[in-house]
C-alpha cells in the first residue's frame, strides 16, 4: 500500500498549475477535470484541493468542512453536467487492487449514457 503522498504526483502538479486540465469546476475545496482518456460521454475527474491518497486517507484525515465541500461539488457538478436525472456511476479506485494509477483520491463520474456492468470480471 501506498502511504507518503507523492508531491509530485500528475494531479498534484495539475493543482499547483505546471500541468494543464479541462477544467469544468473549481471551489476551494475541489478541482474537477475532463479524464484525459474518456471511458463514457462525460467522464469527470473531482479532486480535493488537500493532499490526499485514497478515499480512505481522505475520510480518515480530512475536516469534516472538507470532506463536506467536496460532496456538495460532486453534487453541483452532476447539476451542472445534466446528469442527476438520468443518473451516473462515481467510482474511487483505490490501491493495487482498485486498480489506481494515480495517488490523488479521485472521484471518477461517468456519464451521458447507461454505463456498463460494475466490474468487468
Ligand atoms: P485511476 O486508475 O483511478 O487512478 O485513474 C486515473 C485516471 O486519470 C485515468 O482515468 C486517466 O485517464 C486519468 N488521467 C491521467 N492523467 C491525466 C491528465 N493529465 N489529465 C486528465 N486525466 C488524466
Amino acid at each position: 500500500m501506498m502511504n507518503a503522498y507523492d508531491d509530485n504526483n500528475i494531479f498534484a502538479k495539475i493543482l499547483k498549475g505546471e500541468i494543464p486540465c479541462d477544467k469544468v469546476y473549481e471551489d476551494e475545496y475541489v478541482l474537477a477535470f475532463k479524464d484525459i482518456a474518456p471511458q463514457a460521454p462525460v467522464h469527470i475527474l473531482v479532486i480535493p484541493k488537500g493532499k490526499y491518497i485514497s478515499i480512505t486517507d481522505f475520510g480518515a484525515n480530512a475536516s469534516p468542512e472538507a470532506i463536506k465541500g467536496f460532496f456538495e461539488a460532486v453534487d453541483k457538478i452532476a447539476g451542472e453536467q445534466n446528469l442527476k436525472n438520468e443518473g451516473f456511476r462515481s467510482i474511487a479506485n483505490t490501491g493495487l487492487n482498485g486498480g489506481q494509477e494515480v495517488p490523488h483520491f479521485h472521484l471518477h463520474i461517468l456519464g451521458g449514457k447507461k454505463i456498463g456492468p460494475m466490474v468487468s470480471k
